[in-house]
């Protein structure tokens, strides 16, 4: 019947990889394939989880643990490689098949979730863990798995896993609409300006103003819209105080519109599900089932990491503050500063002070240097190398495959990089694994890869990056060591398979090493003259990133403690906009700063459950990346041999196979404090 049914998984390119250096064959792989061979994957996984739920035998690690994490190879071999193909080189056929797949993801790992018979047996193993002699990675990947099981539901009552069911679907509806909401907003509200309104304006707003006015059918004017980039621009430099105060009140009141699009009683209901899940599933707030597992673990962990970066962002903002309104005078207005003021004042004081020219550092930052640059670093570090293959086909004539060794010649894995933008792309840059790296059963090597969007140069011609380009491919060649590095057993574990507030770390922390000195003398040379940058001109660069903290410090922090205040309590706040001001107040908001993300559009907690309670995180893996950093400052050498050995081994090696203080821990030898963060944002 289904054509499914004539898909031999076993000899499938999608999902038997017999290319060169065990990649898949992508010459051989067709579109219309993966719709067939996901369903065939999909039942064949199904089957092999009933087998594993419905064995008479009692359960062991063997026949549980194990037989389930080595299950739906396949269906990990399809996937892996359609969304490679998603991201990376896209068409129509892939995104329609886009939109049909993730539904049945979802009601595919659902249905394991919910297995009864399943969760008895990963139950009874559970029980039973103490007497079971297993090695600490073992236990905890069980202690997880069980976990994961609970926080699914499948402890509750036939009339509890109903009901939570209902919560979870009302909760994403909920998602989207506030998501649809405040799109609304953005997509209503628009400023129609003149020729003449736009004193102060570089040309690159006025640029993307006149675009947004044309395709709003008013060619000829310019635009001010609610994009985050005309709105930022727009009040950096206007000199119109009262358009500045226009777009301002807009921007900061999306969603609160009092009409059909207004998201209070969004926020209302959202909150006051979650509440109710966290009880249902036996939590004390909705926090506290959130961060069970991250590092941080509890609100309280949380909030004494905030705390102190919130004062000193207070204390710098104020001292800002002051300067702001002297300038504001000295230009001739006797106003209040007010939040419509900051960004414009902060701009004229910048360009006063920092004057800098990023354009200068471009012809120093060569891709193929930069690139040389974060494997010298990864070997200098690691003991790992590179060799690239040439002539492998992979997904798109562009993306590069290299071999990686390991210090004594053996090989560790592969690694893939696609960098320039294309059409077929989505845009961003990200790390992602065709393959991940484990050792159970018969073991498996990592094959890792980068995706940028760098500006493809003309033939013959080199690649330069900016500064910010070039970080980005030390920040996601660090995700890829974090891959490439891993040495664990299980393969739930592997990796980057770490919590949302420790992933960031190994990224994080790699782009420390570009602008380590001995680093930039050796790979970032002039295209034409082939010397190294001036180390002047790094600094003014560097000194200049720091400027502006205390704004954007309290901008920050106030919406991850709105967050936090909202998410800690047992039950949910009557009106979500009072509790809002509340909050504020007794956290003493300075009057011309606002909240990044107010709560009727703050995206990230309220149009899905990925970010809520969770927009700490950032900041957290923030003072990870600063605190490492700083161990290696401390011995005076960014390369010191014995520091970077316990960060291979309890970082990049380490994957989730410990809880993540332990891990950070057993590197640093301490917890992480927020002081060499603070030092780095400048705060102090
Ligand atoms: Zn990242």
């Amino acid at each position: 019947m289904s054509a499914s049914q004539n898909i031999d998984l076993a000899r499938h390119p999608l999902t038997h990889w017999a290319g060169p250096l065990g990649l898949p064959e992508f010459d051989k792989i067709e579109d219309s394939n993966f719709g067939p061979v996901f369903d065939a994957a999909l039942a064949a996984h199904a089957a092999e989880v009933e087998a594993i739920a419905a064995n008479p035998e009692q359960a062991t690690v063997a026949n549980t643990l194990e037989a389930l994490e080595l299950a739906g190879q396949p269906l990990d071999r399809v996937s892996s490689i359609f969304w490679c193909r998603a991201g990376a080189h896209t068409n129509d056929a892939i995104q329609a098949m886009e939109r049909e797949i993730s539904p049945k993801m979802a009601r595919h790992f659902s249905a394991i979730s919910m297995n009864d018979k399943l969760f008895a047996r990963i139950n009874d193993l559970y029980l039973r863990r103490d007497a079971l002699g297993l090695d600490p990675e073992t236990l905890r990947v069980l202690e997880k798995t069980w976990k994961g099981f609970v926080r699914s539901g499948a402890r509750l009552d036939p009339e509890g896993k109903k009901r939570l069911a209902t919560i979870n679907e009302e909760l994403a509806s909920l998602g989207a609409r506030f998501g649809q909401n405040v799109l609304a907003d953005e997509k209503e509200w628009v400023l129609f300006l003149d020729e003449g309104d736009l004193a102060g304006l570089p040309e690159f707003v006025r640029g993307a103003m006149a675009q947004a006015a044309e395709t709003r059918g008013q060619k000829g004017k310019y635009a001010v819209t609610l994009s985050r980039s005309i709105y930022e621009p727009f009040t950096t430099f206007s000199e119109r105080r009262d358009l500045r105060e226009k777009a301002f009140k807009a921007f900061a009141g999306r969603g609160e519109t009092g009409g059909e699009t207004d998201n209070a009683g969004v926020v209302r209901e959202t909150l006051s599900l979650r509440a109710e899940k966290a009880r249902l599933l036996g939590y004390g707030s909705y926090a506290a089932l959130k961060l069970d597992d991250t590092m941080a673990k509890t609100p309280k962990a949380v909030m004494e990491l905030l705390e102190p970066v919130w004062n000193k962002a207070r204390e710098k903002a104020a001292a800002d503050e002051a300067d702001l309104q002297r300038l504001a005078a000295s230009a001739g207005s006797n106003d209040k500063l007010a939040a419509w003021d900051w960004r414009f004042y902060q701009e004229k004081l910048r360009a006063e002070k920092y004057a800098f020219d990023e354009a200068e550092l471009k012809p120093y930052l060569q891709l193929e240097k930069i690139i040389d640059a974060c494997f010298d670093v990864a070997t200098r570090l690691f003991g790992i190398t590179f060799k690239e293959v040439s002539g492998i086909p992979a997904w798109h004539p562009d993306a590069r495959v290299f071999e990686v060794f390991n210090a004594d010649g053996s090989k560790r894995g592969l690694f893939l990089a696609d960098y320039f933008a294309r059409q077929s792309k989505r845009s961003g840059a990200w790390m992602s694994a065709l393959q991940s790296g484990y050792k159970l059963g018969e073991g498996s090597t990592p094959v890792i890869y980068n995706i940028m969007n760098f500006a493809k140069p003309k033939a013959g011609e080199p690649a330069l990056l900016s500064l910010d380009e070039a970080k980005t491919l030390f920040h996601e060649f660090g995700h890829a060591l974090h891959g490439m590095l891993t040495d664990v057993t299980w393969p739930s574990v592997a990796g980057t398979s770490v919590s949302r507030d420790f992933v960031e770390l190994p990224s994080q922390l790699y782009e420390h090493w570009l602008t380590v000195p001995a680093v930039l003398e050796k790979h970032a040379l002039h295209y034409k003259t082939g010397k190294p940058m001036p180390k002047e001109l790094l600094d003014k660069m560097l000194a200049a990133k720091t400027f502006g903290a205390g704004f954007a410090t309290v901008e920050f922090t106030s919406s991850a403690l709105v967050d936090m205040a909202y998410h800690a309590r047992p039950d949910a706040p009557a009106e979500p906009a009072a509790f809002e001001a509340e909050t504020l107040e007794k956290l003493g908001m300075p009057e011309a700063i606002v909240m990044r993300h107010r709560t009727p559009h703050f995206l990230h907690v309220f149009s899905g459950e990925g970010y809520s309670a969770g927009y700490y995180s950032y900041m957290w893996s923030e003072v990870l990346d600063a605190d490492a950093f700083a161990a290696f400052e401390e011995t005076g050498d960014a390369f010191n041999a014995e520091m970077a050995e316990k960060l291979r081994k309890h970082i990049y090696a380490a994957g989730g196979s410990a809880d993540p203080e332990e891990l950070y821990k057993a590197f640093r030898g301490k917890m992480p404090s927020p002081e060499a963060m603070m030092e780095k944002r400048g705060l102090v």
